[in-house]
């Protein structure tokens, strides 16, 4: 199983984090302090660059979630190899972000539900 996180559309929601049975997610500060938020196995198109999706960015960027960790965070898939595919995270991902592929390929997206 592999699974990343499409970082410019991560809004640091925790929820996957939150949800995870096996701990497959980790949050990691902006300011790296945590460590590499490129960790995970996102295609170059997909690291964080420091630039966050506009579109994503509009729809969540509210006072309620200012409130949080909104924006200050990312999720990094740092044990995708542990995820049994229990699909929690996936309806839970306000970035509709998360990419895992099982081990025949088959992708899965997350849409937010
Ligand atoms: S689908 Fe995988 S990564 Fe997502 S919550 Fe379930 S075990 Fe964790
Ligand atoms: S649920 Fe999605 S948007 Fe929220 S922190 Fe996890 S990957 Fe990012």
């Amino acid at each position: 199983m592999d699974v990343y996180v499409e970082k410019p559309k991560c809004t640091g929601c925790s929820h996957c984090f939150d949800v995870c049975p096996v701990a497959v997610f980790e949050m990691r500060p902006l300011d790296g302090s945590k460590g590499d938020i490129n960790a995970d196995t996102a295609p170059e198109e997909w690291k964080w660059k420091g630039q966050e999706d506009p579109a994503v960015f509009a729809k969540w960027n509210n006072d309620v979630q200012k409130c949080h960790d909104h924006y200050k965070q990312k999720s990094v898939a740092v044990n995708g190899s542990a995820c049994i595919l229990c699909q929690a995270c996936l309806i839970e991902c306000e970035g509709e972000c998360i990419v895992i592929t099982d081990d025949q390929g088959q992708k899965y997206h997350s849409i937010y539900k």
